[in-house]
């Protein structure tokens, strides 16, 4: 007799066709749904209003969260504080980040709202945060954590494996078993052979593989990161000025506090004052140490010689804002690490404020620039720079390194996949631009593989 099979749905709610917004919704015959991934939408304003639009999947069963960036998790705090989530599970690498930036996300939608108000510019009157920071740390108190590579029941029919993904700390892609079915989602998946984390782990084969094409157009340039750093620290040590290095909190920032202690003990730079002024980036340091499984292995043999991977013998950390201050003071060669990666906000700011006008001062630049940001338009050798609301004059040098990149590019990618037992029976591409996807959707095609690009909200059965 014929019978209906029971099948399991794929909807791509976010990051289909960009790169920010993850969301997948998994939904069982039995009607159970499991979001893979809560990201906010980032970037373009009209990606942002996405944040906006009502929630129409419904309750859901449980969220499973890849890793800690917000683009895969700022959604969360709006979920849960609409009560629509049952359980929230993680890597406790991702949970121990997410207690940290999950709630500066809220803080920034404070006030980002209470700009709004200012200058009267919302749609909402009053306009409030998408969420606030309690609601962010009452997501966070949700969060329960698990190991890598352990099966995990989520819900009836519904088995979750967290497996290394080497992207950030705590990065996970996931062996999800739902209705029978093996779907593989590589969450952002990272590169080989870095400073501070494992490597990926070697994927499973699956009957649905849902593939990140951050970089599926691109391929890292070879330069060593090391090199870079160290010719970067001469050239600004020459110039007798500060060297700023505006970096992200979490990953960037303990990149080069690696190399910067490596670098030193070769002898390959001198000791030098290496200031740390940014207290998420402060927070988050010690996490890196706290992870063994997230480690590369010259991280714990270091660690097993009880040497400090990450603390240059002339580091400090700057933690109050006088102290922050003062420092903007001080004359001379000295290096400052502060957020924001791309200046976009953060500590930063002052720093450049103070010391962009002077030829002496170097900026050094150590990561993607995006179209539109002040990092940008320092890459791109613009001579002046709107900051808090005034023009400053650009006369710094502004280095640039190309050695740091938190994604696989395509041929690492490619590396990757070709370490499973068998190609993924379907393959769907997401969290890339339009030609990136293309890129990657051609290659793989070219393959014999059955691989597309979903549109936003789209729906595939897992039969
Ligand atoms: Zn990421």
């Amino acid at each position: 007799m014929w019978q209906c099979l029971p099948v399991a749905t794929l909807t791509f709610l976010g990051a289909a066709q960009t790169v920010t917004g993850s969301r997948h919704l998994i939904t069982t015959s039995g009607g159970k749904r499991v979001l893979i991934d809560a990201g906010l939408f980032q970037g373009r304003k009209e990606l942002r209003e996405r944040n906006w639009a009502p929630w129409t999947a419904g309750a859901l069963d449980a969220v499973i969260l890849t890793h800690a960036h917000i683009d895969h998790t700022g959604f969360l705090p709006r979920l849960c504080a609409q009560g629509l989530v049952r359980r929230v599970l993680c890597t406790a690498g991702t949970r121990d980040l997410s207690q940290l930036l999950l709630p500066d996300s809220g803080h920034l939608q404070e006030e980002d709202a209470r700009y709004a108000n200012r200058r009267g510019f919302s749609k909402h009157r009053p306009a409030l945060p998408l969420y606030t920071a309690r609601d962010a740390e009452a997501a966070v108190r949700r969060l329960e954590p698990f190991p890598y590579d352990d099966p995990v029941d989520v819900v009836d029919h519904v088995q979750v494996t967290f497996h290394q993904a080497g992207h950030i700390l705590g990065s996970a892609f996931l062996d999800v078993r739902a209705d029978g079915k093996r779907i593989l989602f590589s969450g952002d998946l990272g590169r080989y052979g870095t400073p501070l984390l494992a490597d990926p782990d070697d994927p499973v084969s699956a009957d649905a593989l849902v593939l990140e094409c951050t970089y599926g157009d691109r391929k890292h340039p070879a330069e060593q990161a090391a090199d870079e750093l160290a010719t970067a620290i001469h050239q600004a040590i020459g110039r007798g000025g500060p060297l700023l290095i505006p970096a992200f909190a979490v990953g960037r920032t303990q990149d080069i506090l690696f190399l910067w202690r490596q670098l030193e003990h070769e002898g390959r730079i001198p000791k030098v004052p290496l200031f740390l002024d940014s207290p998420m980036a402060t927070d988050v340091t010690p996490l890196y140490l706290k992870h063994p499984e997230d480690q590369s292995a010259g991280v714990r043999s270091l660690l097993a010689q009880h040497v400090r991977p990450l603390h240059p013998s002339r580091l400090q950390f700057v933690r109050g804002a006088a102290e922050s201050a003062k420092l903007l003071e001080r004359q001379g060669f000295f290096a400052v690490i502060a957020a924001s990666g791309m200046v976009t906000g953060g500590r930063i700011l002052s720093h450049l404020e103070e010391h962009l006008p002077h030829p002496e001062t170097t900026v050094l630049l150590v990561g993607y620039q995006a179209e539109g940001t002040r990092g940008r338009t320092l890459a791109d050798g613009g001579k002046e720079l709107k900051l808090r609301g005034g023009i400053v004059p650009v006369r710094a040098r502004v280095a640039q390194m190309s050695g740091f990149s938190a994604h696989a590019d395509y041929e690492e990618e490619e590396r990757w996949l070709s370490r499973a037992p068998a190609p993924p029976g379907r393959t769907y591409l997401v969290h890339g631009e339009p030609p990136a996807l293309e890129a990657q959707r051609a290659r793989l095609a070219a393959k014999g593989w059955r691989v597309e690009a979903p549109q936003p909200g789209a729906e595939v059965g897992l039969a």
